[in-house]
C-alpha cells in the first residue's frame, strides 16, 4: 500500500472511504462462489469485530482456520501443566488466554482454586524474572504459540541459562504453521480457494515458508494485515489472482512482513528449539509441526526435569472445535454452541480463546 500516514496509521487502515473503494473492486469480480480462509485468530477476530462477512458479496465466503494457538493446543497440555504444578515448592506461569482453557478434567482456574500457585505472565522473560528472585521456588512456564512468540520463549531460555537459574523449567508446546496448512489444504472435506496468510507470523518467517501453497497445491495466497483495508485489500489481491487463474504468495502486509522473516528472530528459535511431531486438535499428530527443546537445553524440560507423563486425551463428546479448526463446520454447526458451551462455561478451547472462532461468533452474533 503506498502513501500511507504512519502518524494516522490505524485511521488510515480504517477509512470507510477506502473501505467502500475496495467493497466496490470487489463486487466487480462476478458471483463466482468462492471460499476464502484466514488462518491467524487475529485475522477472524478482526473480521467478526468489523463485520467484514457482512460486507462481502454472498458469493464470498470465509472460513476460519487452525489459526488460534490456545485452540489448537491439546487438553493434555493443560493436564501437564497441572500435573507438573502440584507441588507446593512450585509456581506455575503462563499467558492469560490459558487459564480458562478446559484440560480434560479441570481448568488452570479450577486447579488454582484447587491450591496450585498460578500466575498470569504476560511475557515469558517476566517468568524467568520470577525465577530470579524466587530461587528457593521452581517456576514453570506454559509456553504455547506459533513461531510469532517461540523467539521470545527462546530468549527466556537462553536468559535464565545465561542467569544459571535452575529453577526455571518451560512446557514448550510451540507450533509452527505451515505444516499443518498442508494437511488442512489436502483435506478433502476442506475446499479453499485462496488463503489469506497470518501476518504475525509472516513477520518471523516470512514469505518463503507458504510458497509451497501456490506452487504445489496451485491456491493463490497473501499474508495480509489486521485493519478493515488491510484485510479487503488481501482478499481483493486474492480475487485478482483467482480471476487472473494464478497463484502465487504476496505481500499485502509489508510494513510487518517480507519474504525473508526476521534473522535475530529466527537464529534465537534455531537455536534453542527443533523440529518435531507435535499433536494439533482437531488434526492429530502433524509430522515435523512442533518445537522441541534441543537437547543442550533440555534441562529447562518441565516434563523431562519432573518425570511428568500424560496420555493423550480426546475432545468432549459433541464438540466440533476439531472440525471448527479445519473450517469443516461452522460454531452454529455445533450443538453445544451458545447452551452448554459459552464463554462463561465454555467446553471447548474455541470458546474460551480471544482468538478463538466460537469465541468470535459468540461476541458478534455468528
Ligand atoms: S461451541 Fe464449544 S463445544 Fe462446540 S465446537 Fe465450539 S468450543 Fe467446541
Amino acid at each position: 500500500m503506498k502513501n500511507l500516514n504512519v502518524e494516522n496509521l490505524n485511521e488510515e487502515l480504517r477509512d470507510p472511504a477506502k473501505v467502500q473503494a475496495l467493497l466496490s473492486a470487489i463486487r466487480k469480480f462476478g458471483s463466482r462462489s468462492i471460499s476464502l480462509m484466514e488462518v491467524c485468530g487475529t485475522h477472524t477476530m478482526s473480521i467478526f469485530r468489523y463485520g467484514i462477512r457482512e460486507m462481502l458479496p454472498q458469493n464470498i465466503k470465509l472460513l476460519s482456520g487452525p489459526g488460534c494457538p490456545v485452540c489448537v493446543t491439546p487438553y493434555r497440555a493443560i493436564d501437564e501443566a497441572i500435573a507438573a504444578a502440584k507441588h507446593p515448592n512450585r509456581i506455575l506461569t503462563t499467558f492469560g488466554d490459558m487459564v480458562r482453557v478446559p484440560g480434560s478434567r479441570m481448568s488452570l482456574a479450577q486447579a488454582k482454586a484447587e491450591g496450585i500457585d498460578l500466575r498470569v505472565v504476560y511475557s515469558p522473560l517476566d517468568a524467568v524474572g520470577l525465577a530470579a528472585e524466587n530461587q528457593d521456588r521452581e517456576i514453570i512456564f506454559l509456553a504455547i504459540g506459533f513461531e510469532t512468540t517461540a523467539p521470545t520463549i527462546a530468549a527466556a531460555v537462553l536468559t535464565a541459562e545465561e542467569l544459571n537459574l535452575k529453577n526455571f523449567s518451560i512446557i514448550g508446546n510451540n507450533k509452527t504453521l505451515p505444516g499443518a496448512l498442508r494437511v488442512l489444504l489436502t483435506s478433502p472435506d476442506v475446499k479453499v480457494d485462496g488463503l489469506i496468510c497470518p501476518g504475525h507470523i509472516s513477520t518471523i518467517i516470512g514469505s518463503e515458508p507458504f510458497r509451497f501453497i501456490p506452487e504445489e497445491l496451485g491456491i493463490p495466497a497473501v499474508i495480509t494485515g489486521f485493519e478493515p483495508v488491510d484485510i479487503l485489500q488481501g482478499i481483493y489481491m486474492l480475487l485478482t489472482q483467482i480471476q487472473k487463474e494464478t497463484a502465487q504468495v504476496q505481500i499485502q502486509y509489508r510494513r510487518g512482513a517480507s519474504s525473508g522473516g526476521n534473522p535475530h528472530a529466527l537464529k534465537l528459535l534455531n537455536q534453542v528449539f527443533q523440529s518435531g511431531d507435535d499433536n494439533w486438535r482437531g488434526f492429530g499428530v502433524i509430522p515435523g509441526t512442533g518445537l522441541k527443546i534441543k537437547k543442550e537445553y533440555e534441562h529447562f524440560d518441565t516434563l523431562k526435569k519432573f518425570n511428568v507423563t500424560i496420555p493423550d486425551v480426546d475432545d468432549p463428546i459433541g464438540c466440533r472445535c476439531g472440525d471448527v479448526l479445519r473450517g469443516a463446520a461452522a460454531p452454529l454447526e455445533c450443538p453445544m454452541f451458545g447452551k452448554a458451551c459459552t464463554p462463561e462455561k465454555p467446553v471447548g478451547a474455541c470458546m474460551v480463546s480471544t482468538e478463538g472462532t466460537c469465541a468470535a461468533y459468540y461476541k458478534y452474533g455468528g
